[in-house]
């Protein structure tokens, strides 16, 4: 948050620190491994040159590319011709486009850029917050079901204040709200004072807490315990999703009662439609028991991400449950191509030099392999229930090539980050014209 731009040595396009940081709207070139850091002295050497503490750089988050010296810019607002072509786009698209939104701060910039609902809103971003932190932490190292539900119930009444700014935010356009999806380990503290105040908190031994920390250290922490696994594992922390958005939902359809209000609950990393009928089936029960305490009148929608192969192969079967798909092709695209998104750039330099790729496939939707199994999976999808919504909202929902694509595909809506909101648009009219 208080950085103008960030640059990292590791990781990639799809890595979540760049999608978040593009959420966000800050910079960010991810994984340019070329970078020698010398944190220690505060100074890196870059194409042979050396940077110290205090220099300037200016990155470009689309491209990748580094400069030197700083070089001016200017913030984006749609007026002029540029809103008159963006009036035009609106007219001719057929495709919705919502954005990727964690905080009503991005939501009402992407309405502003013309968004038309949340395509995903990344829920664990709620539980980083420094004053929220804390109990996510202890909810981790809780020993006993009750010790986590006390956890917990510290975190929901800010989780639910966060999705009534939400609903409130985009004024009775639909709102997807995924349920917590990254590996726990992502949550520890790695600080010894951090882990300290954690062990204190708990009334545990920093041994303990240590032993903890350490047993959820995983090889390939992207296809770990992370996603629905999490629900599956931790249901607790499913109920208290639930009665965040049920109860935000009531709320904010009291004050409004003229906004349509259809919480859209997404459950993430299915691969088996019993697993997502074990998750839904604790979804249901407490959004149920809480619209019945409140004896409110509130319809609401479970569905899934579609960003596991076998969901795509299976869809049929997945759509006997899931009330709508969402595809996460950043995920699709790791586990289709076994590529893991936050390593792939180490070698994908390697592939356009050989002319294997012309691309980078976390960029630009695969149309030939994981466009193939998005086809399937719509098609076996509606087969089960022909009117289901489906959209995007890997990075992919924001690049134009890939855009056109999904308008082809017939999807409902495609979701990106708020500042690729136009461009989604403008490429949306233009396959439409096309
Ligand atoms: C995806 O996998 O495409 C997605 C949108 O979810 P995340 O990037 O949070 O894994
Ligand atoms: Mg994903």
């Amino acid at each position: 948050k208080a950085s103008q731009g960030i640059l990292t040595v590791r990781g990639g396009m799809t890595s979540h620190a760049a999608v978040v940081a593009r959420g966000m709207g800050t910079c960010c070139v991810s994984g340019c491994g070329d970078i020698k850091m010398d944190e220690e002295n505060k100074k890196f050497e870059l194409a042979g040159k050396t940077f110290k503490e205090g220099d300037f750089i200016s990155i470009d988050g689309s491209t990748g590319n580094i400069y030197d010296g700083i070089i001016p810019t200017v913030d984006a607002t749609i007026a002029g011709e540029f809103g008159r072509i963006m009036g035009w786009a609106d007219k001719y698209r057929v495709l919705k486009v919502r954005t990727n939104a964690d905080t009503p701060t991005d939501a009402k910039k992407a309405r502003e850029l013309g968004a038309e609902g949340i395509g995903l809103c990344r829920t664990e971003h709620m539980f980083f917050e420094p004053s929220r932190i804390a109990a996510f932490r202890e909810m981790i190292c809780s020993d006993t079901v009750e010790e986590r539900e006390a956890a917990l119930a510290k975190i929901e009444p800010m989780q639910q204040a966060d999705f009534e700014a939400l609903y409130e935010a985009l004024e009775g356009h639909p709102v997807t709200i995924r349920f917590l999806d990254p590996p726990l380990h992502e949550f520890v503290p790695t600080d010894e004072a951090d882990i300290k105040a954690l062990a204190d908190a708990q009334g545990k031994p920093v041994e303990t807490i240590k032993a903890i920390i350490a047993s959820l250290h995983e090889f390939n922490p992207m296809m770990g315990h992370r996603g629905c696994r999490l629900a599956v594992t931790y249901p607790e922390i499913a109920k208290m999703q639930t009665r965040a958005v049920i109860k935000a939902a009531i709320n904010v359809k009291k004050a409004h009662p003229d906004w349509t209000i259809v919480p859209e609950i997404m459950i993430p990393l299915v691969g088996e439609v019993k697993e997502l009928k074990f998750v839904k089936d604790i979804v249901v029960a407490v959004a149920d028991e809480e619209i019945a305490k409140a004896g409110a009148d509130l319809k609401y929608e479970v569905g899934t991400m579609i960003e596991i192969p076998r969901a795509a192969l299976t869809a049929d079967e997945i759509a006997k449950e899931a009330e709508f798909f969402c595809f996460g092709t950043n995920d699709l695209t790791q586990m289709t191509y076994g590529f893991s998104r936050d390593d792939a750039g180490k070698f994908l330099n390697a592939y356009y030099d050989a002319k294997i790729f012309e691309n980078d496939p976390f960029a630009k939707l695969d149309q030939v392999g994981v466009g193939k199994l998005m086809e399937m999976a719509i098609k076996l999808g509606k087969q089960t229930r022909p009117d289901m919504h489906v959209g995007i909202c890997g990075e992919h929902g924001g690049d134009p090539t890939s855009v056109e694509f999904c308008h082809k595909l017939g999807l409902t809506y495609v979701s990106c980050s708020p500042f690729r909101v136009p461009i989604a648009r403008l490429a949306a009219a233009q396959a439409a014209l096309r």
